[in-house]
This record gives structure tokens, C-alpha cells and sequence, in this order.
């Protein structure tokens, strides 16, 4: 179960009484012990039970029925007095890099990593150093506030490292991807855990989203749309989207669903909201959905040249 001794004096410290608690995904199931330790405690928590993909979403709805809201698993973003953020690390044996080191082709290398395991940056510098590579650390962002953290909407760690070849130490292939758009760089990505090790190529996602960006020069309605959650609205973005086609109009959504969009029957959509949705999610969505770079290069002011990842906070 998540430690929750720490978080119980923050919340007495603040005479809080009733806590909303929300939960991404793979730490939900958690939910039940923590309300329950909370209520043994005297608390009288409240879990939220909508999706949560990251601090870019919280449950601010709940504040009304909560002295406070305890966001767990992810760096804080829109913080306020009233809003916790409980990043739950998780460790694994250092020698888990020993993997990646017959990979390396320079001596000189990036590190990045996700926020769960950000707080073991140093020392994988320290291990890397004794074992004869120097590794790139820089410091954190807004939107990615610990050293060497990467997110699915935010690569600056990686871009600012001005390294050529960077480890991405984590699970999921998405983050290398992003990094490696992001960078140019050559990637290797471990997972610290089954220590299975990749060499990124991101040509594939490449190919399927110039795809994407020549069948969406066929439409002839197309809707940009902008989130309502409020750390990943980009008004301003979307307004200038929206001037660059007269067949484009503005769509506004707190979720973007694959049957909402089917339901709008538009021909194209535009999103500026989460990246991964694009990324991720396109074969699930009944048109192209397209990142603001894409659309660019749609309406012809943007060359394919020039693609660029979508990113938050870096437009
Ligand atoms: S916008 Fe997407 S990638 Fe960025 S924090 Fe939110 S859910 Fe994660």
C-alpha cells in the first residue's frame, strides 16, 4: 500500500478534514486502502472516479465537497494551497544500467527519466561516471519540475542535455519516441525492471502520421479542439489554428472521446490538447486527429521538414 503516515501530518498541519483523493490509473486500485487508512484516521475521504491521466487534469470539481485534494503519482502542476501532490517514486537496482552501457557509441550522454524515478537521477550519474560515461543531467522545468524528468507533453530535459545520444531509463516506448522527435538524438531506452533494451526508432510513428496529415488534406470540415482541463488548454493556439482555414471551426471538450468526435461527424479533427492523444490514441478516432504542427503543415505554412512534436508549454 502507498506510505501514508507523511501525507496524514501534512493534512493535520492544515486542520484538513475531508480530502478528496484522485488516482491515474495504475495507482486506482490503491484508492480503497488509502480512504480506509484515512478513515480509521478520523478523515473523511472522498475518491474521485473519473479517469486522471495526469496533473494536467485534477479533480478541482471536488473542492467544493473537500477541505483539500490529494493528487497522487504525478509532479505538481497549477498548484494551489488547497491541492497535495503525492508523487509516489519507485526504485530499482542501479546495476540495471549495466544493459544499456554496450549500447553507448560516445562517452558523453543524456539522462532522462520519468518522474517516478527521478529521485534516483544522481545516482545513476554516480554509476554511469564510475563506469566511465558521463552523463547529462539537466534541471527541471514548470511543467517538469525534477532533474532529468520527462513527460508525454514536455521533453525539455532531454532537448536541453544538447546531448547526441541520451538514455531514457523507464517503461513504455512513447517517452523515448518523444524524445528522440524532440531531439534528433539517437535514443536508447531501458526499462529498469525486465531491463529490456531498445535502440528508438521513430520512423514508423513517422510514416503513419504523414498518413494522417495527407488523408486530412481531403477534409472538408474540420474541427479544432481545445480542453477544458485546465493544464492542457491552449486558447491562444487554437485561435491561431483556427485563422489559418476557413473550413476549420472550434470545438471545446472536457473529454475527447472517440465517440463524441464520431458524433460531430466532422472530416479532420485538430487537437491542442493532450499530445498522446495523437500520438497514442489515432487509431481509435473515426478521422484524423492532427497536432498543431500537422495542421500547419495541412494549410501549407509549415514544411514536413519541419514536423516537430507536440509539446505543452513549448509553443
Ligand atoms: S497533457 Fe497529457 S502527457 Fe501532459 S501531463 Fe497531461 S496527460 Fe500527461
Amino acid at each position: 500500500m502507498i506510505p501514508i503516515s507523511d501525507l496524514i501530518s501534512l493534512l493535520r498541519d492544515r486542520n484538513a478534514r475531508r480530502i478528496a483523493l484522485q488516482f491515474p490509473a495504475g495507482l486506482k486500485r490503491e484508492a480503497y486502502a488509502v480512504a480506509s487508512a484515512l478513515k480509521e484516521q478520523g478523515f473523511e475521504p472522498l475518491i474521485s472516479g473519473d479517469p486522471c491521466y495526469g496533473a494536467c487534469d485534477l479533480a478541482n470539481d471536488l473542492l467544493p465537497y473537500a477541505d483539500i485534494l490529494v493528487h497522487f503519482g504525478h509532479t505538481p502542476l497549477n498548484a494551489t494551497e488547497k491541492i497535495l501532490f503525492e508523487l509516489i517514486p519507485r526504485d530499482f537496482a542501479l546495476n540495471a544500467l549495466e544493459t544499456a552501457l554496450p549500447f553507448f557509441t560516445e562517452k558523453r550522454i543524456g539522462l532522462v527519466t520519468t518522474a517516478q524515478h527521478a529521485h534516483l537521477v544522481m545516482a545513476m550519474v554516480e554509476w554511469l561516471g564510475k563506469n566511465g560515461f558521463e552523463a547529462v543531467v539537466v534541471e527541471g522545468s514548470p511543467r517538469t519540475p525534477l532533474p532529468g524528468q520527462v513527460l508525454g507533453c514536455s521533453f525539455e530535459s532531454a532537448r536541453r542535455t544538447g546531448a547526441t545520444e541520451i538514455l531514457y531509463v523507464g517503461t513504455g516506448l512513447f517517452h523515448p519516441l518523444g524524445v528522440q522527435l524532440a531531439t534528433k538524438a539517437r535514443v536508447i531506452a531501458l526499462d529498469p525492471f525486465s531491463r529490456e533494451i531498445q535502440v528508438v526508432d521513430a520512423s514508423h510513428l513517422l510514416r503513419r502520421r504523414f498518413a494522417m496529415i495527407e488523408k486530412a488534406r481531403k477534409a472538408k470540415t474540420i474541427g479544432v479542439i481545445v480542453s477544458l482541463k485546465r493544464g492542457q488548454q491552449r486558447w491562444d493556439l487554437a485561435r491561431r489554428l483556427i485563422a489559418l482555414s476557413n473550413r476549420a471551426v472550434l470545438i471545446v471538450m472536457h473529454d475527447i472521446t472517440p465517440d463524441e468526435l464520431l458524433n460531430l461527424g466532422m472530416e479532420c479533427y485538430v487537437n491542442t490538447a493532450c499530445p498522446r492523444l495523437v500520438y497514442d490514441d489515432q487509431s481509435q478516432f473515426p478521422a484524423p486527429l492532427l497536432t498543431p504542427s500537422e495542421f500547419e503543415i495541412v494549410c501549407g505554412v509549415r514544411s514536413w521538414d519541419e514536423y516537430q512534436i507536440d509539446e505543452i508549454g513549448s509553443q
